[in-house]
């Protein structure tokens, strides 16, 4: 009996062995680190590749202290807390540290093993190696957000961040700035010293401007010798008018080139504030891009404010140009069409027409910004009729191409709307493209209707019963009274964005919204929602029962070839 126990016993301190040797080799081959701590024992041991992560070894819990030294500032406070606070909540924890010397970045999961009474008994603490990971990561980072010549935010990261002021800025509301600013004569150094120089010059300058950003200045390489800088809540030391003077103090001294010829430049900068100037990013960049040109037409190294009569100016001699002919239209300006989709079933319901101004430099402005204006100085009129003319043109073409029955809507304002002849002029233009009324759909807003609801309601009756189809568009952001919609003579009523946006996020935006369409519905009008950017929203509209929805995650708006080629793509599928 008592051989037989000792054979057993010394199986089993064998196999103990054996598995002691697996362990040891795995945790020797392995490229991690490991500290091993014993709670009953207090004992601390390391295994692993211990060298390859630190210069010392540690054999008590105070030698634990030597890491301290070693990793960099910020990671200080999380090593501590894993290594010497159990969390009892998790069993497992993870963080990354970076030490100083060496430069390398490392993972460091911490493993508490606990008894049945929950007290710990056991502790591993793991050191990966991730430095390469890491950096393949931030250059990833970094050139998604950064200008790789100036070291400046890249332009889609600007209008990121810009939005982020934005949103903040209405909460708090507090101002936002944009300063868009370009060099003077950037071409004679260009043709005059190269290239290269220009780029030089670009990344001195842009090397400059990033020592003035800050939590409320950022700042970014837009193109080529353009820089852009919002400004968060601007006053005091981040004014405009600091900044800008700061600017051109730097802009007197020459800048020193490598081939050691000196440069001096100047700038001409034009600046629009939220709310005042636009609402949303792209028309604030847009706006102080239009006046940018003003400040250079004013004689360069200039700065100028935004005011609404600049754009006015800019439109007037469009305006002016279309007097004498027709063609500075189809230069100036043209149709993009956003598909409308059936909630439903995912069926193609129409279109809605949107104009785009290119101006001489090629630079797209935002409707949202020159439609106000031409509305205000009357230009609205014949930019009007010719997006109509345009559009019903177009429309007439897929028609007659590809026989898919669509709806094509027109954004027509106020002024125009109550235009004498507007509807005559509609009706001509139906007429000389064969487009029946009930192929159309107006959009008007509810702003239009307050200004003057007996005579408008009674012309949009007149549309209606000539068979056109009339929709109320950004439904919500204005007066929004369901009870005067009622014997209003409209289809159709469109949920603005704002709605959208929120829906899925905001409690009391989803109790609106849901009580919209349901009103909406018994009051015998379809829904169609504007601005569905992701699956989520356009999931719960449709579990809503809004009848359409439009926005970017069906389809952006886009040019007519873009339309044509959905209408290409749905015949092959249905035929
Ligand atoms: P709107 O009638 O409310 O048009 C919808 C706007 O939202 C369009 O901007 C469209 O590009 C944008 N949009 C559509 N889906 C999405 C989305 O999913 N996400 C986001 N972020 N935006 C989306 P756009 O084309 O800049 O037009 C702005 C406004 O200018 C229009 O607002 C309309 O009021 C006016 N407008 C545009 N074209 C015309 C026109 O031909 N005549 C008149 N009178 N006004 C026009
Ligand atoms: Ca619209
Ligand atoms: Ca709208």
């Amino acid at each position: 009996m008592k051989g037989n126990g000792t054979q057993l016993l010394l199986e089993e301190n064998e196999k103990l062995r054996r598995e002691e040797k697996m362990l040891r080799l795995l945790c020797d081959t392995s490229s991690s680190a490991f500290i091993y701590y014993n709670f009953r024992e207090d004992r601390v041991d390391t295994l692993g590749n211990w060298d390859h992560f630190f210069d010392f070894s540690i054999s008590s819990m105070d030698d634990l202290s030597k890491l301290y030294d070693r990793v960099e500032e910020q990671y200080e406070i999380p090593l501590r807390e894993g290594l010497f606070i159990e969390k009892q909540w998790m069993d497992r924890d993870s963080f990354e540290i970076k030490l100083k010397e060496s430069r390398l970045s490392i993972e460091v999961e911490v493993n508490v093993v606990y008894d049945s009474e929950g007290e710990p008994t056991d502790k591993i603490i793991r050191f990966k190696d991730v430095t390469k990971l890491t950096s393949q990561k931030d250059e990833l980072t970094y050139m998604a957000y950064y200008d790789m010549l100036t070291g400046l935010y890249n332009r889609n990261y600007f209008v990121r961040l810009l939005g982020e002021f934005l949103r903040r800025a209405e909460k708090e509301t507090k101002k936002v700035a944009v300063m868009f600013m370009d060099f003077d004569d950037f071409r004679r150094v260009n043709d005059g010293m190269g290239i290269i120089a220009g780029d030089e010059l670009v990344q001195l300058f842009g090397q400059y401007l990033t020592g003035l950003m800050n939590s409320h200045v950022v700042i970014s390489h837009f193109s080529t010798d353009i820089y852009c800088i919002a400004i968060y809540d601007p006053c005091g030391a981040r004014s405009v008018e600091t900044i800008y003077r700061v600017i051109r103090e730097r802009l007197k001294k020459p800048f020193k080139m490598m081939d050691g010829q000196e440069v001096t430049m100047t700038v001409s900068v034009g600046v629009s504030e939220y709310p005042e100037a636009a609402p949303g990013t792209l028309e604030l960049i847009n706006c102080a891009e239009i006046v940018m040109f003003k400040a250079k037409s004013r004689g360069k190294d200039k700065i100028q404010y935004f005011e609404g009569a600049i754009l006015e100016e800019f439109l007037q001699t469009v305006n002016i140009q279309n007097k004498l002919k027709e063609v500075v239209f189809e230069q100036n300006f043209t149709m993009y069409f956003q598909p409308q989709y059936y909630a439903e079933n995912g069926k193609f319901r129409g279109v809605e027409a949107l104009i785009r101004w290119r101006d001489n430099k090629g630079v797209m402005i935002s409707p949202a910004v020159f439609i106000p204006i031409a509305e205000k100085n009357g230009t609205i009129v014949p930019i009007g009729n010719w997006v109509i003319e345009k559009s019903v043109q177009t429309y007439a073409g897929w028609r007659d191409k590809y026989h898919y029955p669509l709806i094509l809507s027109l954004n027509v304002s106020a002024v125009q709307c109550k235009k004498r002849g507007f509807i005559d002029s509609l009706m001509k233009i139906l007429e000389k493209y064969d487009v029946s009324p009930g192929e159309i759909e107006i959009e008007v807003t509810e702003t239009i209707l307050i200004e003057d609801f007996d005579y408008i309601s009674e012309r949009l009756g007149e549309l209606k019963s000539a068979g056109v189809r009339i929709s109320l568009d950004d439904f919500g952001t204005g007066f929004s009274s369901l009870s005067y919609l009622k014997g209003l003579p409209i289809d159709t009523l469109k949920i603005d964005k704002t709605f959208v946006d929120t829906l899925l996020t905001d409690k009391n935006t989803k109790i609106i919204t849901e009580s919209i369409i349901y009103m909406v519905k018994r009051l015998g009008y379809e829904t169609i929602a504007e601005g569905v950017e992701t699956r989520e929203q356009y999931q719960y509209l449709k579990e809503l029962e809004c009848d359409m929805i439009q926005g970017y995650y069906m389809g952006r708006p886009m040019p007519a070839q873009g339309i044509s080629d959905l209408l290409e793509n749905l015949t092959v599928k249905v035929g």
